[in-house]
């Protein structure tokens, strides 16, 4: 990963990983190494160990373990050049500019700060017309009829777009060129070629990116004019399924807490981050879309929908659900009840009933399932067509999940509350629980290994000796010492980079080996040990080849007993002599 020579690796070579890790966990020393409550796994003793001298964190819970990358991208939810960039700024390492490739890259990249420029321009605009204009007031008017004062219209950056059509167009013409104000989407262009404002009597929410910038934005309508909802088109800087609002504030949350709360629209989060729940976000009108999901499992796998209760809301619901169980989250529906005779949003929940009870339902919502199985059990149950349209309405979510038992028991949970004793239909229920088209393999045993203190020595000395380990390594590998062994791979791997003349980088050693070989390596690495030296590494090396000897040995006398022809039996008879003087020799 970190290339000799590069960026990545001048930064890590600076960076301490203490002070990285520090800055998340609260680390205490002890002994060489520092040690603290895991930020990866629920956990009441410490056993997340840093090590300053190696550089590298390692979970004895839960196998997390790296260098300082590995450390940031999973704390961050990030790839390797940000977390490059976010090490090299937490370290006080200046970045060298990316070089643009060509001129149209260029280009683009002016076009689209240009673009984030007007939009912050536009933004300030609007804010202008809600605060200082007559039209604005009855907007605030409005604001404050739903229960948004002036400190969270501020806050979340709420404006208003006149209704004369092309206020904002001759506002924004003094600065930018016509093409830039359509690519813009904040202007449109009529049949006859004339411009005029897109937003036009709206109340306005910006949309902002996940690092904060406004890149878009959402109107919603004053009066009763159609759409009630209007958005941002597709931009160069602006992809729906791209964003969620709301995500550039909520995401230090979210991880905080690691879950996110999904509503339906900006109203909703608005409403549920106003009153201190932070780690909101709104997939904005439209359902939730597949980049979405994989931005917001960046920073948590766990989420609860609380969509809109009306049948549009339940459709959406339905199909978030299934996208995200496909993504492998783990979900819950939060399905508020109604308030008085209405049905209620998060906005209206809230403000009718507060923010304490939206917060107790929250934590009382069930598992997606028992959402659905609630849906079902709505439906027609009496007879058994009615049976078969439940059973087929909640199929297709079991198969989504990925885990088999998790599926067979939602299955059995899902017959006996439907009252399924037609035996088709629980036929279909199994079916459906043992099939999945992308089986997802069963993690390996991960615990339970204990490699041999030799093998262990070896690997160790492998990993970090400093003078001898070249040698050392070609001497493994021209006696073949390590084939067969449980450690082979691990040894393998360091073998091979250590015969690249370089220092072996422990952590990018591991980061290639299958779970249970990279555990165990993280395991050895912390062991406390005594300086290596050639004499240990030596006598180890003897004790391998004396059990690699026993071994074959005991082999030769296993074929020796089958009994078998004359030369063969002379063979193996040889061979055994030989074996014996070398174990001999050995004692
Ligand atoms: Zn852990």
């Amino acid at each position: 990963m970190a290339e000799a020579g590069s960026f990545a690796e001048k930064v890590k070579q600076q960076a301490d990983i203490v002070r990285v890790a520090g800055e998340y966990v609260r680390l205490k020393k002890t002994g060489k190494d520092f040690s603290g409550l895991c930020p990866f796994h629920q956990e009441k003793t410490p056993s997340f160990t840093v090590s300053p001298i190696k550089q590298i964190f390692y979970c004895f819970g839960c196998g997390k373990g790296g260098d300082v990358y590995n450390f940031v991208m999973d704390m961050e939810k990030c790839e390797f050049p940000e977390a490059v960039k976010l090490v090299a700024e937490k370290c006080g390492i200046a970045i060298p500019r990316p070089k643009e490739r060509s001129p149209e890259e260029r280009k683009e990249n002016q076009q689209r700060s240009l673009l984030v420029e007007m939009h912050r321009e536009a933004q300030s605009f609007f804010v202008k017309q809600l605060e200082g204009t007559l039209e604005g007031k009855a907007a605030r008017a409005y604001l404050e009829d739903r229960g948004l004062d002036k400190e969270t219209t501020a806050r979340f950056g709420i404006g208003y777009a006149p209704s004369g059509g092309d206020a904002l167009l001759r506002h924004l013409k003094q600065k930018y060129n016509e093409k830039l104000l359509v690519d813009s989407g904040l202007v449109s262009r009529d049949p006859s070629g004339r411009l005029f404002d897109r937003f036009r009597r709206r109340i306005t929410f910006p949309i902002s990116n996940e690092s904060g910038k406004i890149v878009a934005f959402g109107g919603r309508a004053l009066g009763d004019d159609q759409p009630k909802y209007l958005n941002s088109p597709e931009t160069p800087i602006y992809s729906k399924s791209n964003v969620l609002y709301h995500m550039d504030r909520a995401k230090e949350g979210i991880r905080r807490q690691d879950f996110a709360i999904l509503v339906e629209g900006y109203m909703d989060a608005i409403a549920v981050a106003r009153v201190g729940i932070s780690n909101v976000v709104a997939s904005c009108g439209t359902s939730l879309a597949e980049p979405q999901i994989k931005l917001l499992g960046r920073f948590t796998r766990r989420v609860i929908v609380n969509y809109d209760p009306d049948a549009a809301g339940q459709t959406a619901t339905e199909r978030s659900l299934a996208l995200l169980l496909e993504q492998d989250f783990e979900v819950r529906v939060l399905a508020l009840p109604p308030v008085g005779s209405q049905k209620a949003d998060p906005d209206l929940f809230i403000r009718e009933r507060g923010a304490e009870e939206y917060l107790k339902l929250l934590k009382e919502s069930p598992p997606y399932v028992d959402y659905l199985i609630a849906r079902a059990r709505k439906m027609d149950l009496s007879t058994g067509e009615g049976k078969l349209r439940a059973v087929n309405f909640l199929l297709p979510y079991v198969q989504k999940i990925p885990n088999r038992i998790l599926r067979s028991e939602w299955a059995t949970r899902i017959a006996q509350q439907l009252r399924l004793e037609e035996p088709v239909l629980r036929a279909a229920l199994s079916k459906a629980a043992t099939e999945r088209r992308s089986e997802v393999k069963t993690r390996p045993e991960l615990v339970g290994r204990a490699a041999k203190p030799v093998e262990r020595r070896l690997i160790r000395m492998l990993a970090e000796a400093g003078g001898f380990q070249l040698e050392l390594a070609q001497h493994l590998q021209n006696a073949r010492l390590y084939h067969g062994l449980e450690t082979e791979k691990i040894f393998a791997a360091l073998v091979i980079a250590s015969l690249s003349g370089e220092p072996v980088r422990a952590a990018e050693v591991a980061a290639a080996l299958e779970e249970r070989d990279r555990r165990l390596l993280f395991e050895i690495l912390f062991e406390e040990a005594n300086e290596p030296s050639w004499e240990e590494a030596m006598s180890c090396i003897e004790a391998l080849q004396h059990r690699q000897a026993e071994q074959e040995l005991a082999e030769v006398q296993r074929n020796i007993e089958a009994n078998p022809p004359g030369q063969e039996m002379r063979g193996l008879l040889e061979k055994k002599q030989e074996l014996m003087r070398r174990l001999a020799a050995a004692r």
